[in-house]
């Protein structure tokens, strides 16, 4: 339950505001406005501009294209825009339905996301890397986020533009979230990232490395354990071989 609403016009004012105790940021409060015992103060970050969608050059790799998706960015207004990677859509898609998708930011929707979260499971792979305001900035990779989801404010998310992507799913209908995903990026260097997402508290990185070889047994050994009301271990072992090897023929 939010018990104080604060809309800051600064960046500074909502980091200030963040300092006090059971103080949270408020994105598109589709999950923070759902009722719940405990009381938080929800510090609104609309008024903040962080809603961009900024395509750049990418000082990692010193090459190749990359897109900057503000905190507040809605997913809809990700899976509209001209620069999202075509099968990145599918898994927006699958994310939330248009209502929920028209509100629920992709900050928000990281920092809420578990292991059945297509969009975390895409973003994953690609190595999306995470901007965090505090008195220190820091951008660490989705890879360091998920596990530990550290307190801060998530100022911007940063996506590969220029590297074939590939995702595939299974779910009991085409629109269910998954019960088993996979999302693979390959960069032009040959480096090659798998995720699988569909169960447990975060999606999984199955493989990271130069060249591909090994990467259905890699799908398999990453899903041993994954055995849940969904979907048996065994299965889930089985369909995500079979989709990594489909991610690998799509790119
Ligand atoms: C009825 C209903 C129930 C739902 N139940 C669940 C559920 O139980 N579990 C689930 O995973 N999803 C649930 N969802 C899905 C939820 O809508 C998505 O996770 C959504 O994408 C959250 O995005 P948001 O921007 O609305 O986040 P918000 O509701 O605004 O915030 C979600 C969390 O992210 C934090 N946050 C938001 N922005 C930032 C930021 N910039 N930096 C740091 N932290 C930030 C908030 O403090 C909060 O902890 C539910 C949706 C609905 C409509």
């Amino acid at each position: 339950m939010i018990s104080t609403y604060h809309r800051p016009q600064t960046l500074e004012e909502a980091l200030t505001l963040l300092t006090q105790p059971n103080t949270v940021p408020l994105g598109g409060g589709t999950l923070l406005s759902q009722p719940t015992t405990d009381s938080v103060q929800a510090v609104d970050l609309q008024a903040l501009g962080l809603d961009f969608l900024t395509k750049k050059g990418n000082p990692s790799t010193g090459s190749g294209q990359a897109l900057e998706i503000g905190a507040t960015c809605t997913l809809q207004s990700l899976l509209e825009n001209e620069n999202c990677p075509e099968t990145l859509k599918t898994a927006i898609k699958l994310e939330a339905p248009i209502n929920i998708r028209n509100s629920a930011t992709v900050a928000g929707t990281l920092v809420a996301s578990d292991g059945r979260s297509p969009f975390a499971t895409a973003l994953l792979a690609m190595d999306a890397k995470i901007s965090i305001a505090s008195e220190q900035s820091s951008m660490i990779g989705l890879g360091e986020f998920l596990p530990l989801r550290p307190r801060g404010l998530i100022t911007a998310i940063t996506i590969p533009l220029n590297t074939k992507f590939a995702f595939e799913f299974v779910s009991r209908t085409p629109a269910d979230k998954p019960i088993i995903c996979a999302a693979l990026n390959q960069w032009a260097s040959g480096r090659t990232r798998l995720t699988l997402g569909g169960y447990g508290k975060s999606p999984m990185l199955a493989m990271d490395g130069t060249e591909a070889e090994g990467i259905e047994s890699a799908a398999r050994n990453a899903y041993h354990e994954a055995n849940d009301e969904w979907a048996s271990a065994n299965y889930r072992m089985d369909v995500a071989a079979v989709l990594a090897k489909r991610c690998l023929e799509g790119v």
